[in-house]
């Protein structure tokens, strides 16, 4: 069980240590090593995806990954930023798969914006395909055509891709409350009817799971109106993109959400859903949790250890009950943690 682990910029080392110490006190026997990927790789070697990154993710069974990026980075040529990185890796590795669970832990039910009423106990997972749609059609670009410019881009979607990704919904819908929730927008877009039939012809496979459709609009609408209607919501890359941040804030703590991205074999890379944090790197006081969380998807979807994935999260749960908090989800009469203590927490849980 080999993991491949990537810590990236900004508060990526910082968090990723504490997720280590954490697998590292599960003693399930993982062999785990560390690459460059993002700005500090380009700094080592001028490439975002180096090629010795790649032959290590190549051969891992998982990628833990910090977050990559920051402002000195900004100014540099498009093969030379750190985001190119994480698109390399995702291609590479084919992970078509984007599963965000959105948790509100009772403890910060304060942290949203949302009434505590309408977002208390919200567990929802969002999947979004990763590799299709509009993000990766061609033809594409900016032209002049009748003497002006003119800007395309083009959505389409096989129904084999549109299958497999229905399908790792509605397994994952088996292992929480059995509801998957299709997005689409077929009342204007042809693909998207195409989505909303190949979806509910893959529901036959899955009689013990309710599916139901939804456009996209409607979905906007919805996930800050009752958000607790939804178990699974699966949707293509585009309005994943734009739904998934929509749900994550509705918890209010971007340093609690964990994220992870599979293959067709449940390889997976594991990420928080936050970025690098830049305006409080190297301070020791970002939230590991999200990295921590991220861990245990890793136990739960590459290595089918559900019962370890379980002893992680509910270490968390712990620590949220004790009353440790680190600034971003800081509450007054709380216990103030940095990196490393809200580390120690969740290891003296576990
Ligand atoms: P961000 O998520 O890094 O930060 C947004 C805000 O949330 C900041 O105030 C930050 O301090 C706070 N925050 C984020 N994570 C936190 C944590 N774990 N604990 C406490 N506070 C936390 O988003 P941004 O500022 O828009 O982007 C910063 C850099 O990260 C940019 O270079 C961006 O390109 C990159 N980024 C990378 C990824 C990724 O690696 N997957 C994702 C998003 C952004």
């Amino acid at each position: 069980m080999k993991i491949c682990v990537l810590p990236g910029d900004g508060i990526g080392p910082e968090i990723i240590a504490e997720a280590v110490r954490v697998l590292q006190a599960l003693d399930l026997g993982f062999e785990m090593e560390e690459a460059l990927l993002g700005g500090c790789a380009v700094d080592a070697t001028g490439d975002p995806y180096p090629e010795a990154t790649q032959k290590l993710a190549l051969a891992a069974d998982a990628v833990l990954l910090g977050a990559v990026g920051g402002p000195q980075w900004d100014g540099n040529r498009r093969e030379q930023r750190p985001e190119r990185g994480l698109l390399g890796i995702r291609k590479q590795l084919g992970l078509f798969a984007n599963l965000r669970p959105a948790i509100l832990y009772p403890e910060l039910a304060n942290a949203s914006t949302l009434k505590p009423e309408v977002v208390a106990g919200l567990d929802i997972l969002i999947v979004r395909e990763l590799t299709g749609d509009i993000y990766f059609g061609e033809p594409r670009g900016i032209e002049v055509r009748n003497g002006e410019r003119f800007g395309f881009n083009t959505m389409h979607y096989t129904e084999s891709e549109i299958r497999r990704i229905l399908r790792v919904a509605f397994e994952a819908a088996r292992k929480r409350s059995r509801k998957v929730c299709s997005v689409d927008k077929m009342n204007v877009l042809e693909c998207t009817q195409l989505w909303r039939d190949v979806a509910a012809e893959t529901a036959l496979e899955y009689p013990d799971v309710e599916l139901s459709h939804m456009l996209v609009d409607n979905a906007a609408m919805q996930l800050v109106k009752n958000p607790k209607q939804f178990d699974v919501v699966v949707t293509g890359n585009m309005f994943g993109d734009i739904l998934s941040d929509e749900a994550s804030m509705l918890t209010g703590s971007i340093g609690m959400l964990p994220s992870a991205s599979l293959d067709a074999n449940n390889k997976g890379l594991y990420e928080p859903s936050h970025g690098s944090a830049p305006d409080i790197a190297g301070q020791g006081v970002a939230n590991p949790l999200a990295t921590i969380l991220s861990a245990a998807m890793m136990l739960r979807y590459t290595f089918s250890n559900e019962a370890a994935a379980k002893r992680i999260e509910d270490a968390v749960k712990k620590v949220l009950a004790q009353g440790f908090r680190t600034g971003d989800i800081y509450e007054s009469g709380m216990k103030k943690v940095g990196t490393r203590g809200m580390g120690d927490a969740v290891l003296a849980a576990l």
